[in-house]
């Protein structure tokens, strides 16, 4: 059973690699941004209270995020497992999955550090044109991973739960890496 979290900054290929990784094992991929920018397309309440934080870098409180990953897990298509990208970003919410996983009766999730160089990130996102791209929001977004998200390396780390994998490489490198690590 695979359950897959990834960590890394934003344009490090986690969004690529999970779809790859989900469509290879055929369990859902369950992007908490493509589903708050598909809720602001939609102007539904999530999507309301949502966009002003997304547009300038920020993380979205927990209590939104977590309610739509509490709902989702619970799915039927997510009890054979899952691959979160862009969930947990913070010990706050890691500690909510944990508990959430444990009340749903499914086991713990493993970590995927994906990790990518600044220069190498930076170049990459200025060339993906998303509304949250722009380089003064890349450089939020790398400040608020740093601050935030990257507690997590060592809080999978410390209950080893954890896999690094360089995110510096070719697609096709890494995709070659995680399917030799799912396979382990
Ligand atoms: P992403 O597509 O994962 O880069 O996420 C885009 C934006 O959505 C982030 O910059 C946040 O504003 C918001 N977001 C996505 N996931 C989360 C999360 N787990 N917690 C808080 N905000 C999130």
């Amino acid at each position: 059973m695979t359950r897959l979290i990834f960590l890394g900054p934003p344009g490090a290929g986690k969004g690529t690699q999970s779809k790859i990784l989900a469509d290879f094992l055929n369990i859902p991929h369950i992007s908490t941004g493509d589903i708050l920018r598909q809720a602001i397309t939609d102007q539904t309440p999530l999507g309301v209270k949502a966009q002003g934080y997304m547009d300038q870098g920020e993380l979205v409180p927990d209590q939104l995020v977590e309610d739509l990953v509490k709902e989702r897990l619970d799915k039927s298509d997510a009890q054979n497992g899952w691959i979160l990208d862009g969930f947990p970003r913070k010990v706050t919410q890691a500690t909510f999955l944990e508990e959430l996983l444990a009340k749903l009766g499914q086991g713990e999730a493993t970590a995927v550090n994906l990790d990518a160089e600044d220069d190498v990130v930076i170049t990459r996102l200025l060339g993906r044109g998303r509304k949250d791209d722009s380089e003064e929001v890349i450089r939020r977004r790398l400040e608020v991973y740093r601050d935030e998200t990257a507690p997590l390396i060592n809080y999978y780390g410390d209950r080893e739960k954890l896999v690094t994998v360089n995110g510096n490489q070719s697609p096709e490198e890494v995709t070659t890496e995680l399917k030799n690590i799912i396979a382990a």
